[in-house]
């Protein structure tokens, strides 16, 4: 066998079952033959890539409703390039010294605490990349518009709003505010909507550029888009070809692979991918629900997304098993099973239905039911005099006595297919 066909065998064994939704740890998205059919085409051929970008500006305007578009390598990509844009314009002597931004006036990015995220990568660096220093405002868990007003002087180059299931989700500067704020002080606002699917609203409501993924709800290769305002675009085109996005740049199938995945997505019978997907989630709950030890409920996406995830939780008789372990050992099943693991220390982990097919999710609840028998060992907690759940019980004495294997503040960090080392394979 060669070693071609070798390393084919191993590609093809080594897939796992995604319950976990738009993961990029996980190769992001199952790109249809659509899409697939138009990157091929393009793999043989010498293009203009301007030109490309030019066709790509149209459909991604058409797409989002901005004056003009642009593609990059990723979202993180457009992070970079996007306030680099912001802080040279379309000054191309200023874009080729970046990241030195000793000649230019406004260099800060102002950003909510709570939108302080981490997709893998911090958005605090990528910003950081372009020379730029961001300016947090507010705490962790909140923000207010007098915040933002002050932070908004004469050396401010963007506002950043993150619009995402990673941020805090509550007592935040709403966007239309923080829009309103930033442009009565000049300043662009740059949205992070990577992975969103509503393609028109941040727009619609005054966001100065947004940045998509190209690969996560609308299903393409790997690729960013950013859309927005014409003269903004114009610049992050400089950067992102001949300025700091050249390392991160984008070829001919990443871009071709954003317009065919935008004009499939408006052609895409949404409604109808979503009530199969809702079928699934049903599903899912269902047959949880019948598994011992195990609790499941519907939940809908924090930011919107048309998606009905399934939480699950373990029964209170069943407290000391925490969740945590079930999403280990689902892991370490072959297939893999990964699920959505990122609130496991508050108790309870999520499926997702879009990136399963019918089959995979079958098989992921055979393997859970296995799991779950794990459950059993455990021994139940005690049943207390009536007093509700509680991560608490009382000493000898009597005093009350926080329970270590509960309470978030101990938790050992569940361990996400990130973290997992990568794992040579083994010779035959
Ligand atoms: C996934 C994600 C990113 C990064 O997107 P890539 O296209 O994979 O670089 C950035 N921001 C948010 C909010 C994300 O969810």
């Amino acid at each position: 066998m060669s070693q071609l066909d070798n390393f084919k065998q191993w590609l093809l064994s080594h897939r796992v079952i995604n319950m976990s939704g738009t993961m990029t740890a996980l190769g992001a998205a199952r790109v249809p033959n659509e899409i697939s059919e138009l990157v091929r085409a393009s793999l043989p051929l010498f293009l203009d890539i301007s030109e490309l970008q030019h066709h790509a500006s149209k459909v991604i305007a058409a797409a989002t409703g901005a004056e003009a578009g642009c593609v990059t390598a990723s979202a993180a990509a457009g992070i970079c390039v996007g306030v680099a844009a912001c802080m040279t314009g379309s000054d191309r002597g200023a874009a080729e010294q970046l990241p030195d931004t000793r000649k230019l006036d406004k260099t800060r990015v102002i950003i909510q605490r709570g939108h302080v995220v981490n997709y893998g990568g911090s958005i605090l660096q990528n910003v950081a990349l372009t020379g730029a220093r961001t300016v947090e405002i507010g705490t962790a868990i909140h923000s207010e518009g007098y915040q933002l007003h002050h932070a908004l002087d004469g050396e401010a180059a963007a506002g950043l709003y993150v619009v995402s299931h990673h941020t805090v989700q509550s007592s935040q500067i709403s966007l239309p505010e923080f829009i309103e704020g930033c442009h009565a002080a000049n300043v662009p606002v740059i949205v992070d909507a990577a992975s969103e699917y509503d393609l028109k609203t941040f727009i619609a409501l005054g966001a100065d550029l947004v940045l998509y993924s190209g690969h996560k709800f609308l299903g393409g290769a790997t690729a960013g888009i950013i859309a927005g305002e014409a003269d903004l675009v114009k610049a992050c085109l400089i950067h992102q070809t001949s300025g700091l996005g050249r390392p991160m740049k984008v070829g001919k199938e990443g871009i071709v692979s954003v317009i065919a995945a935008l004009l499939r997505w408006q052609e895409l019978d949404h409604k109808a991918l979503h009530q199969a997907e809702y079928r699934r989630s049903r599903l899912l709950l269902q047959r949880i629900n019948e598994i011992e030890g195990l609790f499941a409920e519907e939940s809908p996406d924090p930011t919107g997304n048309p998606i009905t995830r399934i939480r699950v939780t373990v029964d209170p008789g069943y407290s000391a098993a925490p969740i945590a372990r079930v999403a280990d050992l689902l892991a370490q099943t072959s297939p893999a099973v990964i699920v959505r693991g990122h609130h496991v220390d508050l108790g309870f982990f999520e499926l997702d239905p879009c990136n399963c097919s019918d089959e995979e999710a079958t098989q992921a609840l055979e393997q859970l039911v296995d799991v779950a028998k794990a459950l059993k060992d455990v021994t139940p907690g005690e049943d207390e005099l009536g007093l509700g759940p509680r991560f608490s019980s009382y000493d000898e004495a009597g005093l009350p006595v926080v329970d270590p294997t509960q309470v978030p503040w101990m938790f050992k960090r569940h361990k996400t297919v990130q973290d997992k080392p990568y794992a040579w394979p083994k010779e035959k």
